[in-house]
């Protein structure tokens, strides 16, 4: 019989899809690594499970134990459903910015859920990080995960995101495309793929008003350059442990608009209902096309799915009163024209 044991035993294999409009331009193939087949609807359900896993082998989470994370939400679905298996309480501290539906889902599956203000300093002690710090030393047998600086993260792809796209592309990949928050996703992955090919590219895809790309050019890191934005779930104002930056050859920065006009191009043209973030992985990768050859074969990593984001990116007048769709086309929309 091919039953699973629990549904934890689904994360991950998900499949690798090919774009056949929305990169019609390109000279190449372009397949995308859809995650949000995973079973909490995103790719971090897997360095949830690796990060569990050696938490408990390493003794700080004792059986009945309370887990802490600063999460978006995707790390959080992805650890409330390994804990719910495994019979551990999960407390998520996220911010004010996240969806709605974020939390929400995250209380539907048994967690407890402190939202804090986004835009403040990390060190400040209202910031996300202190609030989940200050709850590790108060909260009798807790673990504060530490997705940023815990380099299970980035192992769960050296071992399972990685080994995947090699052998679904027959080791044929040349340019892996991946958005980059923790930097657990896109080093993970690229230490594997170098390893195999070390002259497989790796394009990291980050926003404007995130301090990565400048630190991965110049080594500094400046705050001046540190801005709100509106995506979700990449981009950053500090640098994680997770980052081996000697594995990513570039780093190319996108719009908050073209990043949503583009998940949502990718839901009309493909079919595929993805978040943000993959809108903002194919715009990174246009933007960068000038230098692919045809007999490329680009990989893009889609993070997770289009439900979260249904009042946000998918809402046209979410999207009107931020700019990015002009009132012409709303009004359209409203008449029903299409
Ligand atoms: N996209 C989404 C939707 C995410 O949740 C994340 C994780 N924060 C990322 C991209 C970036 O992945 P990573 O943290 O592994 O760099």
């Amino acid at each position: 019989m091919d039953i699973k044991n629990n549904i934890l035993e689904t994360i991950g294999n998900t499949p690798l899809i090919r774009l056949n409009k929305i990169t019609r331009d390109l000279p190449c193939q372009v397949v995308a690594k859809v995650d949000y087949f995973n079973p909490g609807n995103s790719i971090k359900d897997r360095m949830a499970l690796k990060m569990l896993e050696v938490a408990e082998a390493e003794g700080k989470l004792k059986p009945g134990g309370t887990i802490i994370e600063c999460t978006s939400g995707n790390t959080g679905m992805g650890l409330a459903l390994a804990a719910v298996v495994k019979g551990y309480k999960c407390i998520f501290v996220t911010t004010d910015k996240q969806s709605k539906e974020k939390a929400d889902i995250l209380k539907a599956v048994g967690a407890e859920v402190i939202v804090c203000p986004a835009n403040v300093a990390p060190d400040d002690p209202k910031s996300y990080y202190s609030v989940a710090k200050r709850l590790a030393k108060e909260v009798p047998n807790s673990y504060h995960f530490n997705q940023y600086d815990n380099l299970a993260n980035r192992l769960a792809h050296y071992e399972t995101t990685g080994p995947e796209i090699w052998e679904q592309t027959e080791g044929k990949i040349t340019h892996l495309v991946c958005t980059a928050g923790t930097g657990g996703t896109v080093t993970g992955t690229a230490q594997f793929l170098k390893e195999k090919n070390k002259d497989i590219q790796i394009w990291a895809i980050d926003v404007y008003g995130s301090l990565l790309t400048k630190y991965f050019n110049t080594g500094e890191i400046d705050e001046n350059e540190v801005y709100p934005y509106i995506s979700e779930g990449f981009g950053e104002d500090f640098i994680p442990a997770n980052y081996d930056m000697s594995v990513i050859d570039k780093f190319e920065q996108v719009t908050d608009k073209d990043g949503a006009v583009m998940a949502r191009k990718l839901a009309k043209e493909e079919g595929l209902f993805c978040g943000y973030s993959a809108g903002s992985c194919i715009q990174g990768l246009m933007q960068l096309k000038g230098s692919l050859k045809p007999d490329d074969l680009v990989v893009c990593i889609f993070h997770d799915h289009g439900s979260r984001y249904v009042g946000k990116i998918y809402n046209d007048q979410w999207m009107m009163e931020r700019g990015f769709l002009d009132v012409k086309s709303f009004k359209d929309i409203v008449n029903g024209r299409p």
